[in-house]
């Protein structure tokens, strides 16, 4: 920025030495050229342009996310169903927070076994480790057997786990989801 209005003023000066140079030469000969006053150039010097380099003159205030209370355009809002904080995402999760609605329906329809969806990666505050949330789930396959956890979960595996529940595919097809990814 200072670098800019610097740049601008050796410009300006510039031109008045050339311009005075100029008139200068002209007196002899014949009519002189106006040559701008130091009030005039100064006026010029306001009314020209600014670069608009966005990253010299955009510099988002800090902790301005705090006291937002709407969501900007560009940012989807989280909140959180255990402890209920926001936590704001830009859009490159925009898509992945939408699909919430989808997961936990399709979560709710898994009757004839425990499953819990987990989401708590997406909130700051139950997790603030996390920079890459997923969708985890957790199940307990067996009443005899721990529940398990697995992560990254998509609408594919939710679906395998309802056929599974409901006696349409054999448990094999979903112990991909319990192996290490
Ligand atoms: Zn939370």
């Amino acid at each position: 920025m200072l670098l800019n209005i610097m740049l601008v003023l050796i410009l300006l000066i510039g031109i008045f030495i050339g311009f005075a140079g100029y008139s200068w030469a002209e007196d002899r000969n014949g009519p002189a050229l106006t040559v701008p006053s130091k009030e005039e150039l100064f006026k010029m010097l306001e009314q020209m342009p600014v670069s608009e380099d966005p990253s010299t003159l955009y510099e988002e205030p800090v902790g301005a996310m705090c006291y937002d209370t709407a969501a900007p355009l560009d940012r989807v809002q989280y909140i959180c169903p255990e402890c209920g904080e926001m936590t704001l995402y830009d859009s490159m999760f925009g898509s992945k927070i939408e699909n919430l609605q989808t997961y936990r329906a399709l979560v709710k329809k898994i009757k004839k076994i425990k499953v819990k969806l987990d989401e708590s990666q997406f909130c700051d505050k139950c997790n603030p480790d996390v920079s890459y949330p997923q969708f985890c789930l957790i199940v307990k396959l067996d009443k005899n057997k721990e529940a398990q956890k697995t992560c990254g979960i998509t609408e594919t595996d939710i679906n395998l786990i309802y056929d599974y529940s409901e006696g349409k595919i054999p448990l094999s097809d979903i112990m991909y989801l319990f192996e290490e990814r």
